[in-house]
């Protein structure tokens, strides 16, 4: 449909404008060129006419003078022809003779023209009535000695000039429109062309929501600019098809999470309302479900966390950090826990205390939740090892256990919310499996990393570089 709006016809429309102008100029331009040097022709031819006509000798006041002189001179310097014409004229002006048969044929030039001429220096005059064709007229003044004793008037007829002219105009009347409105269909053929793949993205945009984000557009290969365009819009869709599945995937395994504790708590307390009339048992009850909230308080305030982790809500309280002393706490702890499950903790230091730029309480959540993690999945006999090591660039912490450790497929996915392995595999004690999601976070907030090497059945090693200079380093 033809919009004058559409980015097709305003590219053919400055398109053939600007041709137009181009081809309009030109032409002009030629023509101007053309008449300028057919009008020089003419000019020139009169003047060696008038000079050669001047170069014989003329005894204008003489009385016998051969009456078709002119025609006779007309003649000789090629202005013969009823067109053209030749004529003497005396001192005053008056005529003497002329070539041409009728004598109201005669040009006669104004005394303006005259007088001028008499000055000395021949005067072109262009005449043109409406029966006559245009003429050129040349007004030569003939001496006689110093002193001036007619005129010879030598006349040509423009009409050819104008033939030339006019056929030239003619052609550029044609020629130019003609190829215009070529250029104006062809423009328009090769702007929906070009557009065509932007037609194309919009149809696709169009038929895009929520709903199917997983289409892609086609075309993405292409080396040229909608080539890119397709392939940033394509990685936007993506990136939002990702964004969108995990918002889902969230709030799917946040409700499922929740869902447990609710009815197990739901079913306690029906049965305790319903059966127990025994105040030790309804105690034991109300306990259990004291747990179940507990539970639940945690897995709220871990996704508070994440969710506000998410729009950088979360203030970090930084300063100066002695990761050496913070990991023989941490130590202490990790042993008092291990000892309850019969593993082992080791702790290795290096000589000079490390210290970073960090929030010192979420580095401490942060490490003891691998340590944990490390005890928790780590039978009994076994042993979990923290290491610190000085880097140029700040410190490296390394807790390796020699636990159930996970297979490759695995790793990757460890880091994700709500992941757990096999609910089954920490004896009972596995969360949610928020808490190395909480890690990833606190971590990349630091500007540091983190990595794991595990193998099922021998253990896991996490691996987490830490950043002397802290959070700011990476802004
Ligand atoms: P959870 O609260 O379930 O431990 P995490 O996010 O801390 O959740 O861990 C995700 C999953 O990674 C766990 O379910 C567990 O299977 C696995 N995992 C984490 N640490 C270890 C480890 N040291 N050894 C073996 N498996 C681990």
């Amino acid at each position: 449909m033809l919009s004058l709006h559409s980015v097709r016809f305003r590219i053919t429309f400055w398109f053939v404008l600007t041709v137009a102008l181009i081809l309009g100029a030109s032409g002009i331009f030629w023509y101007l060129s053309l008449s300028r040097s057919l009008h020089a022709e003419v000019d020139e031819r009169l003047l060696a006419a008038a000079r050669g006509a001047a170069g014989v000798r003329l005894e204008l006041g003489r009385e016998d003078l051969p009456l078709d002189l002119c025609r006779e001179l007309a003649q000789r310097f090629e202005l013969a022809g009823k067109k053209n014409v030749l004529a003497l004229l005396g001192r005053d002006g008056e005529p003497i003779c002329h070539s041409r048969p009728s004598p109201q044929d005669i040009p006669s030039p104004s005394s303006q023209i005259l007088q001028q001429a008499a000055l000395g220096t021949p005067q072109y005059v262009s005449v043109s009535g409406q029966q006559r064709a245009p003429l050129r007229l040349l007004v030569y003044p003939l001496y006689d000695g110093a002193r001036i004793n007619g005129y010879v008037v030598v006349g040509a007829s423009l009409e050819w000039v104008e033939r030339i002219l006019d056929r030239l105009w003619t052609i550029l009347l044609i020629g130019i429109p003609l190829p215009l409105l070529a250029l104006a269909l062809g423009g328009w053929f090769l702007a929906d062309r070009a557009l065509a793949p932007v037609a194309a993205i919009a149809r696709t945009m169009e038929s895009i929501n929520t709903e199917n984000l997983s289409q892609r557009l086609p075309g993405a290969d292409e080396k040229n600019e909608f080539g890119r365009l397709i392939k940033n819009f394509n990685a936007m869709l993506e990136h939002l098809e990702t964004s969108f599945r995990r918002v889902r995937q969230f709030a799917a395994d946040a409700s499922h999470e929740l869902r447990t504790p609710l009815t197990v708590l739901r079913g306690e307390t029906e049965v305790a309302l319903r059966w127990t009339k025994n105040p030790e048992e309804l105690r034991r009850i109300l306990e259990s479900n004291l747990e179940e909230v507990d539970r639940m308080s945690h897995i709220v305030e871990d996704l508070l966390l994440l969710a506000k982790s998410e729009v950088g809500e979360i203030p970090f309280d930084l300063k100066q950090v002695n990761l050496s002393e913070m990991l023989e706490e941490l130590y202490l702890q990790g042993r008092v826990l291990g000892e309850n499950k019969g593993v082992a903790v080791g702790l290795n230091l290096p000589p000079d205390p490390v210290i970073i730029a960090a929030d010192e309480l979420r580095i401490r959540q942060m490490i003891l939740n691998i340590i944990s993690n490390g005890i928790k999945y780590t039978p009994s006999g076994g042993r979990v090892d923290i290491r610190l090591e000085a880097t140029d660039a700040g410190g490296v912490v390394t807790v390796s256990d020699t636990g159930i450790g996970m297979d490759r497929e695995n790793l990757e996915k460890i880091f994700e919310r709500f992941y757990r392995i096999d609910k089954g595999r920490g004896h009972g004690e596995s969360g949610a499996g928020l808490g190395l999601s909480i890690v990833k976070w606190i971590v990349d907030a630091h500007g540091g990393s983190i990595d794991v090497d595990s193998e099922q059945g021998k253990g896991s090693t996490f691996r987490i570089t830490l950043p002397a200079a802290g959070p700011q380093q990476q802004s």
